[in-house]
């Protein structure tokens, strides 16, 4: 069969327009500029998406109430010098407690919600048949550098969180201090969370990276990609 190069070509190129202008109708989960739907399992679209609502508060927060996340509006403000907070929420809870509400940039917030539900949630019922009711976290925000160096850390821009532990529903604790290096199912369910974690954020590190990282995982939505 004779293929017209130029004609798939054109094909190419019209596809996208068409998507984006609405001339062809396609489910908003493979349509990259189509809101984020926490609701919906997270697929090769999602890291784009997420990526959007950088710079679109208004993008962001349609996908946060697409999720079960209770937070309060933020306005932009720089706490401390050098270290502005713009569009970012105060995370109350979700379907789980957390040990205290939190600052976060919004794109962060989401990453977490889709985190929670497609990751964090269904590892808990698979390994204990019961979802996790509370998240321990040692806090988001901090005007710092990352260790010494010069650069800063994500935790400047509250666009980082570090988790760690977990409560479930039966009051049971799983503590990333305690049980990442031992062999029991909590060291298990740590792993899956920490691997799971890497499909909504940018950057997992956990007791696996570095020693600083022996009683937390970092999550963050910053520039680079890394999962240890
Ligand atoms: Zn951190």
């Amino acid at each position: 069969m004779r293929v017209f190069w130029p004609l798939v070509l054109l094909s190419l190129m019209i596809a996208p327009l068409a998507v984006q202008q609405g001339w062809v109708q396609v489910s908003p989960r493979l349509n990259p500029w189509a809101p984020l739907d926490v609701r919906q399992p997270p697929n090769l679209l999602t890291g784009y998406k997420l990526m959007r609502l950088q710079r679109d508060p208004e993008l962001c927060r349609l996908a946060l109430d697409s999720s079960v996340l209770r937070y309060t509006a933020v306005a932009d403000s720089e706490p401390a010098a050098g270290c502005a907070v713009q569009n970012s929420v105060r995370v109350d809870r979700s379907a789980v407690q957390f040990s205290s509400s939190f600052l976060a940039s919004c794109r962060l917030a989401v990453a977490y919600a889709l985190f929670e539900e497609h990751g964090l949630q269904p590892a808990a019922r698979r390994a204990f048949g019961q979802p996790v009711a509370r998240v321990d976290h040692l806090g988001s925000f901090a005007c710092r550098n990352i260790g010494n160096s010069q650069r800063r850390s994500q935790h400047a821009t509250a666009n980082a969180l570090d988790i760690a532990g977990f409560r479930l529903q039966d009051g049971r604790r799983i503590s990333v201090a305690r049980h990442w290096a031992g062999k029991g199912p909590e060291a298990l369910f740590l792993r899956e969370v920490r691997d799971a974690a890497c499909d909504s954020f940018r950057v997992t590190l956990g007791p696996e990276y570095n020693a600083a990282h022996r009683d937390h995982l970092h999550l963050d939505m910053g520039l680079f990609r890394l999962c240890r």
